[in-house]
Formats: structure tokens, sequence, C-alpha cells
């Protein structure tokens, strides 16, 4: 029954293939959750176990650890999953999350909360609601800052415009023209965050939403290059505004067979990105995977499942010269 849910949430287009993709995604949160997510080294000196980061750096003046947690792909389960014997029972929910959120930030000095879209669709709450619930816990939760899936538009422009006064945070997209539409001059392109005299910028991705989405429903929203504008916004970030790190919140999906624009193809076609936490595809990471960009900069890409199953979690550390971060990562599982 779960599972049949889960295909009915993927919108338009999701084949077989995907249906088997989200078996391959449910054995490996099973995995995960048997691992206790013990870390990997993953053989890389980017990785480090949060025991073995020397103290002497953290003491060291202009040093900052940023602990950048994240969601996508929540599709409005305010509830765990019901305890019926399946996968997910009793996982997830609204409530634990902003529980780990909470225990996070009592821990940690300088914390960023994102989600990469895909927040409304699949309970009845959101069909009751409008999504008016999902938004409200999102701002009560602290978020500092989200992209648009396509599952957003579910209830049109008007819809989405309906509720973004139950946000206290920005919705992110560069790459949709929104001017024609009721919701323009309300989406940024992009924010900075000021941490400990360290800059991050922050900006978003949307998907193509003609043939995902009821053109209905995107009514005159321009889909813009994705590459073009992530290079543009990314490169004003590093220049312009000054940033020592560029996060891009996407919702182009982690990879394709057919070579549809995916999150892989963004990291290996741009420059100026540190940092791509994604969403769409539902995948299931333990920690990030490493690209090489466009100059063969390492771009790292996490996402964190679906459904609020998964809390992404990156510390990064940033060390007096501003150019080299060391990061711990280890995706949480909201249990
Ligand atoms: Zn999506």
């Amino acid at each position: 029954m779960v599972r049949n849910h889960l295909s009915s949430l993927c919108g338009n287009g999701f084949s077989d293939q995907h249906a088997k993709n989200m078996r391959t995604n449910q054995q490996q949160l099973t995995t995960m959750k048997r691992r206790s997510f013990l870390k990997k080294a993953a053989g890389s000196t980017l990785f480090l176990s949060s025991g073995s980061f020397p103290l002497e750096v953290l003491a060291a003046p202009e040093t900052m650890k940023l602990t950048i947690l994240h969601t996508n792909d929540v599709h409005s389960r305010i509830e765990p999953f019901p305890m019926d014997g399946s996968d997910y029972a009793g996982m997830g929910g609204a409530a634990k999350r902003a529980g780990l959120i909470k225990k996070i930030r009592a821990t940690e000095k300088n914390v960023l909360l994102f989600d990469c879209g895909d927040i409304f669709q699949g309970t009845p709450y959101f069909n009751k609601f409008g999504g008016e619930l999902e938004f409200k816990l999102m701002s009560k939760m602290g978020y500092d800052a989200s992209t648009l899936g396509n599952h957003d538009f579910d209830a049109g422009l008007d819809g989405l415009n309906k509720q973004l006064p139950h946000t206290n945070f920005p919705f992110l997209v560069s790459n949709y023209d929104f001017s024609d539409t009721p919701v323009a001059g309300k989406i940024e392109d992009y924010r900075v965050f000021e941490k400990e005299g360290f800059r991050i910028g922050v900006f978003g991705l949307g998907i193509e939403l003609e043939g995902l989405v009821p053109p209905v429903l995107f009514g005159e929203t321009r889909h813009l290059d994705p590459i073009k504008q992530a290079n543009k916004t990314a490169a004003i970030l590093r220049g312009e505004e000054g940033c020592d790190y560029v996060i891009c919140l996407s919702h182009l999906g982690y990879t394709y067979k057919n070579g549809k624009i995916c999150d892989i193809t963004l990291a290996k076609q741009t420059n100026n990105i540190d940092l791509i936490l994604g969403g769409h595809t539902h995948t299931f990471m333990e920690q990030p995977d490493q690209v090489a960009n466009k100059s063969g900069k390492m771009v790292l890409i996490n996402q964190a499942g679906w459904a609020g199953l998964l809390l992404g979690r990156l510390d990064v550390f940033f060390e007096h010269n501003r150019k080299s971060k060391c990061i711990t990562c280890k995706n949480q599982v909201i249990n």
C-alpha cells in the first residue's frame, strides 16, 4: 500500500524504472539504518570523522564550523508513516524532525537549514489545507531558505501565492522567470547568509515544468536554462557578493539514464559552486558524492531521500585562509 502510494506521489511520467529505483532506495535506507550511520572513511581526505578533526584548528582564530542541514521531497508528510508493518512504519514526521533540528542547534553554533522542493502533495493535509500547515511548520523549525519543486505548483500559482504569507523564509529559484505571474517579486534568485564574518551564498534551481506539471498550474512561469543561470548566479555570489562558500538548492534530480539535466551535469558544467543540495529523484545518500566542476575543482552533491525520512547534514570547517574546507558528512535517519 505504501509502495502504491509512493508511486502515486511521483507525478507524471514516472515509470516502472522509477518504481524500481524507489525499491533500491528503500533497500539503501534499510542498509543505512542497519549501519547506524557509521562513518565510511570514503578514502578521501575531505571526509573526516568528527573525532579526528584537530582541536587546534577549531581553536584557531578565523576558523568557523558551519552545520548545513537539509531536506527534500517531504511531500506533506506531517505525521510519521503509519505503524502498519511497512518499510517506513513509524519513521519521519514533522515533530521528530523538529526535535532533531532543535537538538543539533543546541550543540552547534552556526546552523543553516534548507529544503530543496516538493514540500507539497502526498497526504490529505495538502488536499485539505493547501500547504498552509507545511509552510507554518517549516517556519517554526527555522528553515533559512527553500527552492521550489514541480509539486509546489500543484495548487497552481494562485494556490502557492496564497500560502506564501505563512512562511518566514525565502524561496530561491534563479531559473524561473515569474514576472508575468501572481508570485512576481516574491521569489528571489539568491540570498547571502553571514556567519561569524563568513559569507555563504545560496541560490536555487528548478526543473523544467513542461511535461511534469499541467500548464494551467504554472501559467506564465518561464523556465530558463539551469546551467546558464547557475553559472551566472554563482559568479555573482563569488564575485560581487564576495561569498566564501556557494550552495545550490536544486530540484533538478540527482541523475537520469536518458541524459536529462541533473545535479551531476550541473556540477560538471559550472564553476563557483561548492555544494549542491538536491531533490526530485528521492535519492537516499549516506554522504555526499564528489564531482569535478568545469575547472577541475570538487563539488559536493548531497540528497536526503524523501518524505522527511532523512535529515541531510554536512559540517563544513572554514579555515583562516578561507580556501580549504574540511567536511564531515553524516546524513541522519529521522526515526
Ligand atoms: Zn519533484
